[in-house]
């Protein structure tokens, strides 16, 4: 089995992208404890998962995956985007990211956002990358308990529900990292 390090101190996202990887004949491993992760100083998500991915294989000489993503919101210009985590600025939390993504989109109609993710995996001499989006609209008021950041607000019309709504399969199965993770690893199932 081909055996790739995740590069994420995320719980849920390696447990996530380890349960699809598997089914591709993927073994993810979590980052060792001792490889600090690098500013995400990049210019869009799949720069920072690059600058992840290429810092992980340095630290690690193993063949790394990194992810980065956000949410656009069409109604502030595409923003926040890789700044997502950062929103509401110093001491951000989910809770007050959401509030103020509420509080910028009072009275506002055009309430359409996409979730963004980026996967990169570097072996030190190749890269493969690849992306996945997931379009929804942003609720007036939260719904739901499950998933994190910004799935409360996150409405997907297709479901009827919020993202927080959804299992976690239900969620990993539509979502912008779930999506763009098979078709990672469909990329590396390739005979190459
Ligand atoms: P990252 O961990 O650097 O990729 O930052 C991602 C940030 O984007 C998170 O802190 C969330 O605010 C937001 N985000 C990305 N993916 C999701 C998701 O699946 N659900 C909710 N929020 C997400």
């Amino acid at each position: 089995m081909r055996e790739v390090v995740l590069a994420t101190r995320n719980q849920g996202k390696l447990r996530e992208m380890a349960e699809i990887a598997q089914a591709f004949g993927i073994l993810i491993l979590p980052l060792p404890d001792e490889v600090e992760m690098p500013e995400e100083t990049g210019s869009s998500f799949l720069e920072n998962a690059r600058l992840k991915a290429v810092h992980g294989h340095l630290a690690t000489g193993m063949p790394v995956l990194a992810d980065d993503s956000g949410i656009e919101v069409e109604a502030l210009g595409g923003k926040p985007g890789i700044y997502s985590a950062r929103f509401s600025g110093a001491g951000a939390s989910d809770a007050r990211n959401n509030e103020l993504l509420l509080e910028r989109l009072r009275g506002e109609t055009r309430r359409t956002a996409f979730y963004r993710a980026a996967l990169v995996l570097s072996d030190g001499e190749r890269e493969w990358s690849a992306l996945g989006s997931w379009r929804g609209e942003i609720l007036e008021a939260p719904r739901g308990t499950g998933g994190f950041g910004y799935d409360p607000l996150f409405y997907v019309p297709e479901l009827g529900r919020s993202a927080a709504e959804l299992s976690r399969e239900e969620k990993s199965r539509h979502s912008h990292r779930g999506n763009a993770m098979r078709a990672l690893c469909r990329i590396l199932a390739l005979p190459i």
